[in-house]
Parts: structure tokens; C-alpha cells; sequence
């Protein structure tokens, strides 16, 4: 456990170096990510290709005790490459307007003349400096995806989505039956005739969703644009590993951006070495609250099922035009302890010191412009000092969940296609579900629908609107042997490629949930009351008209026309259970609904679950460790249950302890 910062020595006089880097040691900084946006000084014109600046850079980092890692600087092609190959390399939007140099990841994923100049640099600076003995590891591109930059509708784009076409579907007639595009006279003769989906004439009646386009057509440009990013990332990750054998990562983002982002991080972290983030609490694009940031470490810690990094920790106040609020004494040091004790292992702040220019020159760092120490950096050498000393007593601490949710990023991006109703969100449903244990201090993990499902007491899948046959085989393998799945509305009932599936809902689960829903009733503008072990509550987004057909009521609508009609049911199946939750449920009952389930799956609850107070049970696979963290601006008093000393403080801790605002404890049972 250690922290790190992002650096950028050439944004700085080399004079100035020496006193960075004796700074960053006196605040336990270890680590610097650097060079990730450089390409302009590697070749600053074609062919003439520079690398004594970043020798020296090197150099000075190796004979300072500091650990690199290097990024690869794709996210920024240079001028003079942008001026050569112009829209052979750039992206074009949904309208067919090219995305020019200034910014940055303006460049086409399949663009194959910016794929080869990747090739050339990237195997250079990977041969030069793969083996140097300051270089910890690799990172390649930056944020891939960000600012809704995965999918490109330029003509390579075209051209490589039809060779997918045809890979997949062998025959236009075999993908105009699957497609159904005799609606709206949409039949292809030939593969070469399938488009890309640009904007339409429909937009203007549905701007946020398909825009009128073949809904079976866009998911599969979703996932061949998913496949173009890991593909490109795979490139490079390839090339470095001919050269080096230090680990390869990408800074990912978090699932609210990545909705749009719109990349699989499942398939994405399987060539990865180890995964990583960007966290930014509270900027000028939102303020996330706690439970939210939990859920983003929780899916880090799931792509992988190992120890992640975060690899942009926010320092300061942070923003482009304007500012989120400065991050108040104590939030720094509390943000990095969220983050060990959710599963990080290295938590690398953004940025060292805020630069004098450029498009982030508001971008606040540990220091600020004048590079003068202040409370932040005591705030840092007080974390960094905190740091080694929890690493003499434990190794990589992570939590061991026994409740897991499933992620589908079919099922999300389809839902992102068809939103069913005003207001309703895949990523927020299951945010609903995570911050309903949370709340109670349970841990979850996240999984894919095809991975092994062993070990979780109760598994949630909610809105899984489409499953593959073996996904479904693995649920009901779960189910089979045991196991506790959670179903909700809008799951089972479409085929994998977008289309509806002619059964009963909940379609492919009806067998699992023992249910029939003849009717649904979308909640636009309306909310319905519910009651049942959940105790009473209301729904506001959608209600599924349930007739039980072997299942078990637990809870009923008590409004509208169909009052006294299931909401919730259990089927006992094989060894195991089946819940069917057939609407979205406010908070409060969302939350009694979690405690009713870990009650009924025998999940523990800790002591002292509270309002802006985060528990999380950590094991190093040895020792276990307990982590109190206030997030509030007031004191918490949390009661424990037994006895332990705080790590932080060296004292016992007994009967409760006092957390000052924004405080943490770190608690080793006696
Ligand atoms: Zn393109």
C-alpha cells in the first residue's frame, strides 16, 4: 500500500526536478506515472525520433529511488501526423464530421496509417526502456474511450464493422433475418451496403436513443466499436511484451462515464496485468457520492478479481472552465483509505504540482501553481507515512464479498438503446441494488453472467434484459447447487442480438422464477405504492404484472388497477432460490429488501452501519482488518462489537470509537 503521483518533468525547468523529487519522498510519494501525452517530443517531425529528454528523465527518476510508470502517448498524435494523413487518422461523429487535431483522442481506432506509427514509436520507446531498472510498469494510451470516443463512424470504421458483419453472420440473408430489416424496407443486398448507425432522419423524435436506427444494428456496432479499443490497446500491450516483462495496465474510468465510454471492462481486463482507474470525486462534471466511488473500486476489484490501482486520485480543487469545491482537510487522506480498503494497492494522485498552462491550468495538484508546500502535501506526507507503516503489519487488503451483482455490458449497452421508460438507467438499477448493502456495510462484488458464481451466498441480476445459453446454464448451475439469485423486471426477454423473444416474461427465467407477466405497467410520471417484506415502499420506474405459477408472494402492489397483484416472489429450485422483483423500489425499502436477504442467505451484517459512514471488511488472505470511514462533516460515534487495536493510532479499541470529521480507522481485531 503506497501512494504516487502523476508527473510531468517536462512541463518544468530541470532545476526544479531536485526539489520535486525531495518533496515527493518527504510525503511518501514512491511511484510517478509520466509521458503519456509526449509524442510530439519523442518525434517532433516525421521520422526524427528523440529520446535523450526522456534518458534524462530516467535517469533522474532511477538515481532518485523513484519507480516509473511509463505511459504510451497514443491519447495525442502530433501535428505534423495529423497534417499528413488527416481523415485517413481522424474520428468522425454520428454526423459525419471529422474530430481535428487540438484536444486530444481524436484518432480513429482503425485507422490502419495511425495504427502503423503506433507500431513504429511504441516498439522504440518499449525497446529502449523495457528493461530499465527504475520502470515498474506500462501504461498504454490514456482513458481510453473518454468523451465518447469508442465509437467512430468514419468509413474505415464502416468498412471493418462490415468484415465483422460478415465474419459473424457468413450470409446477408442469414443478417437480414436475424436483423428483421423487412421493417422499414431496411433489407441489405450485399454486406458492402451495411451502414454504420450515423444520425438519421428520426433523431429529432429520439435524440438519446437509437435515433430511429435498427436496434439489433447498433448493438452489434457497440460491441465491434468495444472490440476496436481493446484491439488497438492489445496492440500495443503486445509490442511492449516482446521488449519488457513489467505489467501492462490502462486507466479505466468510472461506470457513470463508462456508460458512454461504452467499452467492455471485462473483455478489456483479460490481457491487462493489473487494472486500473481515474477518481475524481467532485469536479466540475458532478460530485459522486460515497457509495458511488465504493461501487467504482468494487467493479475495479471484479475485472480482475485482484488488487487494482488507481491511477488518477484527485488532489485539489479540479475542473477545465470552472472548478468543483476544493476537497476539504481530511477528504484526501479519507479518499485514499477508501480506496486501499475497497482493494487498490497503489493510489497515484493527479497531479504533482498544477500546471502553468494548457487546457487544465486549473487543474489543481498536491501543490499548486507557486509549488510551495501547503496543507494538501502535509496531508499527503501524513497519508504516504501512513501508508508504510499499514504496510509493515499487512500485505494487499481486499474485501471477500458473499453477495455479488451481475454486470452485462450487452445488457447495458441494449438498455442504453431501448430505455424502456423516463428516468430509467442499467447502471443506476444497479446502483440502487449496491447502495442498498452498502448502506449496511456488506460488500458486493460485481461479475460477468458466464463466470463462476461459487462462493456468493446471494447473486443479483438485475434488468439482465439478454443472456447467451451458457450464461443462463451458469445461473441456473448456481441455482441448481444451492446458490441465491436475485431477477427483476426487464430480464430474460431478449435474444443476444437485440431482438424481443417470443415468451412470457420473464422469457429464459420464466422456468427459474416460476412466474407469468401478462402485463407491465411503465411508471411514466406516475409512481405506484408496494408492500411487502420489504415493508412498504413505492415504485417509480417500472411495475411487472406478476401471476405466480409455483412461486411464493412476498410482496404486492397496493395501487392502481392491479392492486393486490405480486410484485415479489421466491421459488425454492433445485438446492436453491429465486427471487423476482418485478419493479424498482425507493430507497428506504431497497434497503430493508437488502437486510431481508442477507437475513434469509445468512450474509453477515458489521456492527455500526450509519449514514456517511463506510464499513469495509478487508482480509490480506492472513490477517483481517476493519476500516471505519467517517465521510461526514460532522463526528460519528460507531459501536463495535469486539475488540481491536486501531493500526492507525496503536490504541485498543473498545465498546465504540469517536471518528472526527473525515476521519478513518483501521482496526485489527485482538
Ligand atoms: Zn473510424
Amino acid at each position: 500500500m503506497r501512494i504516487g503521483a502523476d508527473y510531468y518533468p517536462e512541463h518544468w525547468e530541470r532545476e526544479r526536478w531536485e526539489t520535486d523529487l525531495w518533496m515527493m519522498h518527504e510525503c511518501g510519494i514512491r511511484v510517478v506515472r509520466i509521458g503519456e501525452f509526449d509524442w510530439s517530443l519523442y518525434e517532433p517531425s516525421e521520422g526524427d525520433y528523440r529520446f535523450e529528454w526522456m534518458d534524462e528523465i530516467l535517469d533522474f527518476m532511477a538515481a532518485h529511488d523513484m519507480k516509473v510508470v511509463l505511459g504510451t502517448p497514443s491519447a495525442t498524435p502530433p501535428k505534423w501526423m495529423c497534417d499528413k494523413y488527416g481523415e485517413d487518422l481522424y474520428q468522425k461523429d454520428r454526423r459525419g464530421y471529422a474530430r481535428p487535431f487540438g484536444t486530444r483522442k481524436h484518432y480513429c481506432f482503425n485507422s490502419d496509417v495511425y495504427r502503423e506509427e503506433i507500431r513504429k514509436l511504441v516498439t522504440l520507446i518499449a525497446g529502449r526502456y523495457g528493461k530499465h531498472p527504475t520502470l515498474e510498469g506500462w501504461q498504454v494510451d490514456n482513458e481510453l474511450g473518454w468523451s465518447n470516443t469508442t465509437r467512430c463512424y468514419c468509413e474505415k470504421c464502416r468498412a471493418k464493422f462490415q468484415d465483422y458483419l460478415k465474419a459473424k453472420y457468413s450470409t446477408i440473408e442469414n443478417l437480414n433475418r436475424v436483423y428483421g430489416t423487412v421493417f422499414w424496407s431496411e433489407d441489405y443486398n450485399d454486406f458492402s451496403q451495411v451502414i454504420v448507425p450515423v444520425e438519421g432522419a428520426c433523431r429529432a423524435s429520439d435524440p438519446d436513443g437509437t435515433e430511429g436506427q435498427n436496434p439489433s444494428l447498433v448493438l452489434d456496432f457497440d460491441r465491434f466499436c468495444s472490440d476496436s479499443v481493446i484491439s488497438f490497446m492489445n496492440e500495443q500491450a503486445d509490442i511492449i511484451r516482446t521488449c519488457s516483462d513489467r505489467p501492462v495496465t490502462t486507466n479505466m474510468l468510472d461506470a457513470g462515464v463508462n456508460s458512454g465510454t461504452g467499452i467492455d471492462y471485462f473483455r478489456m481486463s483479460r490481457t491487462l496485468d493489473f487494472v486500473s482507474w481515474d477518481n475524481y470525486v467532485n469536479f466540475q462534471w458532478g460530485i459522486a457520492e460515497d457509495a458511488c466511488v465504493s461501487r467504482d473500486h468494487a467493479l475495479l476489484r471484479s475485472y480482475k478479481h485482484q488488487p487494482f490501482w488507481v491511477m488518477e486520485q484527485q488532489a485539489g480543487a479540479i475542473g477545465w472552465t470552472q472548478l468543483g469545491e476544493v476537497p476539504k482537510p481530511g477528504q484526501l487522506r479519507l479518499w485514499t483509505y477508501a480506496s486501499i480498503a475497497n482493494g487498490a494497492d497503489t493510489v497515484v494522485f493527479f497531479r504533482w504540482r498544477s500546471c502553468l498552462f494548457g487546457t487544465e491550468e486549473y487543474w489543481n495538484g498536491i501543490l499548486g501553481h507557486d509549488g510551495r508546500k501547503n496543507r494538501r502535501f502535509d496531508e499527503f506526507a501524513r497519508t504516504g507515512a501512513e501508508m508504510e507503516k499499514l504496510s509493515r503489519i499487512y500485505g494487499a487488503l481486499a474485501p471477500k464479498p458473499k453477495v455479488a451483482i451481475i454486470k452485462s455490458f450487452d445488457s447495458e449497452w441494449s438498455h442504453k438503446i431501448h430505455r424502456h421508460t423516463e428516468g430509467f438507467s442499467y447502471d443506476s438499477l444497479l446502483l440502487d441494488y449496491y447502495r442498498a448493502f452498502y448502506a449496511l456495510g456488506v460488500q458486493v462484488e460485481f461479475t460477468a453472467p458466464e463466470e463462476d458464481l461459487t462462493g456468493y451466498s446471494l447473486v443479483l441480476a438485475p434488468a439482465l434484459i439478454m443472456v447467451s445459453e451458457a450464461q443462463k446454464g451458469n445461473l441456473a448451475k448456481y441455482v441448481e447447487n444451492g446458490g441465491t439469485l436475485l431477477l427483476s423486471f426487464r430480464s430474460g426477454i431478449k435474444s443476444m442480438e437485440n431482438t424481443m423473444l417470443p415468451l412470457p416474461i420473464p422469457g429464459v427465467f420464466a422456468d427459474l422464477a416460476k412466474i407469468d407477466v401478462e402485463d407491465y405497467d411503465p411508471q411514466y410520471r406516475k409512481e405506484t405504492p408496494v408492500s411487502g417484506v420489504f415493508g412498504e415502499g413505492t415504485a417509480k420506474l417500472w411495475c411487472d404484472i406478476i401471476t405466480a405459477k409455483g412461486a411464493e408472494v412476498l410482496g404486492v402492489y397496493t395501487g392502481d388497477f392491479y392492486a393486490n397483484s405480486p410484485c415479489f416472489t421466491r421459488n425454492l429450485s433445485g438446492k436453491g432460490t429465486v427471487y423476482y422483483l418485478g419493479c424498482d423500489l425507493d430507497a428506504p425499502a431497497m434497503m430493508r429488501l437488502a437486510e431481508y436477504l442477507c437475513r434469509e442467505t445468512g450474509v453477515p451484517r458489521p456492527c455500526g452501519a450509519q449514514r456517511g459512514v463506510e464499513i469495509v471488511s478487508t482480509t490480506d488472505g492472513e490477517k483481517e482488518a476493519l476500516f471505519l470511514l467517517n465521510h461526514n462533516s460532522h463526528t460519528a460515534v460507531v459501536p463495535l462489537d469486539r475488540e481491536y487495536t486501531n493500526c492507525l493510532t496503536d490504541e485498543p479499541a473498545r465498546g465504540q470509537i469517536i471518528l472526527p470529521p473525515y476521519d478513518v480507522a483501521v482496526l485489527r481485531p485482538e
